[in-house]
């Protein structure tokens, strides 16, 4: 018919107003693609260093070296979703907007696939490589905590001929010479970055080591390479404020800079239940968020991980999301450090 008009309902709704469009950054975080903080996807090696990038997400979702509970491949996807807020977020504890004062990407995650431990561990390795390279100081969202082999060499690689410390917050010691005959075990990683020469043992220093594992042998081997420890013991003692000072006090002692490694499970299973090898009586959440605060406003940090959520034990979300401010708190201790003045990339020599 010709005088038939096509119907508006969107005008007889109301929708046809001058609506106000979002950016993809300042969407809600479950809207759009998942990456960490709605933060631009920047996988190029390339770009990240036309970017100028200070700090740049890496996923490493593997679990094939697993011990005991599985699932820790989903875990960077998890750590990512883990926010409720969007923009340029504003750090209440360090007042800083972290993500307004530095530039920081998520680089997407290795080319894993499962079952194959020895691919995944050299596709983890290229891939923190080929982002430390470009001066970016990756953060990697892991996986079992096999993945800082990898992970922690290609950034000792990157900064040679300067010299790594690694701060490790760990229920477990993760120095076994192999787990059941496995040299790649996530019960290893400590040993194998030691005996590679990644790592000098005197610039080992772990917190918050507690339960039943390893065995006394293990910790002769820790002491006769010059590796420090803390064990939850000594901070029930002593207070965690007080063992951090200490902490921080060794890992400016020797190494040039630190890659800071963080098991989830160092956080009370009653706080962080979703991980692979639970321990009970573990740190407050609270207390490791403040202790990576100071030890990254403290050193020269050169990479980082958060490792071992394992999001089907993860009820609630809450452990992706204590891994998730993990990230956060030690990125903003970072754009505090920037807003001061002081360096936050590696330029490369
Ligand atoms: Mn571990
Ligand atoms: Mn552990």
């Amino acid at each position: 018919m010709a005088n038939q008009t096509r119907p508006d309902y969107a005008r007889a709704a109301g929708w046809d107003r001058d609506w106000e469009v979002f950016s993809d950054y300042e969407l809600p975080t479950y809207v759009g693609p998942t990456t960490f903080s709605n933060l631009p996807w920047v996988t190029d090696p390339a770009e990240i260093a036309r970017r100028g990038v200070d700090v740049a997400i890496v996923g490493a979702p593997f679990d094939d070296a697993t011990s005991h509970r599985p699932g820790a491949r989903f875990g960077p996807r998890a750590i990512r979703e883990a926010q409720s807020a969007s923009g340029a977020l504003n750090s209440l504890q360090l007042g800083v907007e972290p993500l307004g004062v530095l530039t920081v990407v998520d680089a997407g995650d290795a080319n894993v696939v499962p079952s194959w431990m020895e691919r995944g561990h050299a596709l983890i390795h290229r891939k923190v490589r080929e982002v430390a390279a470009t001066g970016a100081i990756p953060i990697v969202l892991g996986g079992d905590h096999s993945i800082t082999w990898p992970s922690a060499s290609a950034v000792a690689e990157v900064r040679h001929p300067g010299t790594i410390g690694i701060v490790h917050f760990d229920a477990h010691a993760d120095t076994a010479p192999d787990i059941f005959g496995v040299l790649g075990s996530h019960g290893t990683p400590m040993r194998r970055l030691v005996e590679s020469g990644a790592v000098a043992g005197r610039n080992f220093v772990q917190v918050g080591l507690r339960g039943y594992w390893p065995p006394p042998d293990v910790f002769d081997w820790m002491r006769g390479q010059g590796m420090r420890w803390h064990l939850m013991r000594e901070i029930e003692e002593r207070g965690a404020e007080a063992v951090i000072d200490d902490a921080i006090a060794e890992a400016l002692d020797g190494p040039d800079s630190v890659y800071l490694s963080i098991d989830i499970d160092v956080i009370d299973p009653g706080m962080a239940p979703g991980t692979g090898t639970p321990e009970p009586g573990g740190m407050l959440t609270r207390e490791v968020l403040r202790a990576i605060r100071r030890i990254v406003g403290a050193v020269d940090l050169a990479g980082m991980d958060v490792v071992e959520v394992s999001p089907p034990y993860d009820h609630a979300e809450v452990t992706a999301g204590a891994a998730n401010r993990c990230v956060l708190e030690a990125i903003s201790a970072l754009a505090v450090k920037r807003a001061a003045g002081g360096r936050v990339r590696h330029e490369p020599a």
